[in-house]
């Protein structure tokens, strides 16, 4: 799936997160660094892929993507598997308390936001014909719908014009149906 998909999938994932386990309290700068987190999270999976924009921010990142594809052959390897999503996960768990500032930030919260939209990418990839190498380093992939053949081809037309759209629909109609909650977590941000 392109980067785009999987930001507007993350971010509607955490919409639909914060309202169905919705905070006791959380202030501007958790909201803005948390939303801001469940970026990165849905970008890093793709870190094993060549032109990733995390990459292309980097001066001269495009060739050690290009490298790092060379390493691990194809796309999807390691930051798409079950042990690569408990080493990011206790990984993170171990640095965020270390480089966000527990005092002013909610470091929690952040985890959370940067874990769902990691989570988010992983199950959106579950839906493409290349599914996902679950059993890294054993190289079976695993996907859904089981046969190929009904699953999506990334950057195709149904992933640009249905796919796409569908999650922006869903998106606004969630926030519609739950404006209420969605205007509580607002208001929390004094
Ligand atoms: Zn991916």
């Amino acid at each position: 799936m392109t980067s785009r998909t999987h930001d507007a999938i993350a971010f509607a994932s955490l919409v639909t997160a914060a309202v169905y386990f919705p905070p006791q309290s959380v202030n501007v700068l958790t909201l803005a660094v948390a939303v801001i987190g469940c970026d990165i999270g849905a970008l890093v999976p793709d870190l094993d892929q060549a032109g990733n924009r995390l990459w292309d921010l980097l001066p001269g990142g495009n060739s050690v993507g290009k490298v790092l594809r060379r390493v691990f052959y194809k796309h999807r390897t390691f930051t798409h598997s079950i042990l690569g999503t408990f080493l990011i996960y206790r990984g993170l768990g171990w640095l965020l308390p270390k480089l966000l500032n527990g005092t002013a930030i909610d470091v929690s919260l952040v985890f959370g936001a940067i874990m769902i939209g990691y989570l988010s990418h992983l199950a959106a990839d579950f839906t493409t014909k290349e599914g996902l190498p679950l059993l890294y380093p054993f190289k079976i992939n695993f996907g859904f719908p089981p046969f190929e053949w009904l699953r999506l081809t990334t950057d195709s037309f149904m992933e640009r014009w249905l796919v796409f759209p569908a999650v922006l629909i869903y998106l606004v109609s969630f926030i519609i149906l739950h404006q209420s909650q969605v205007l509580g977590i607002i208001r929390l941000v004094q």
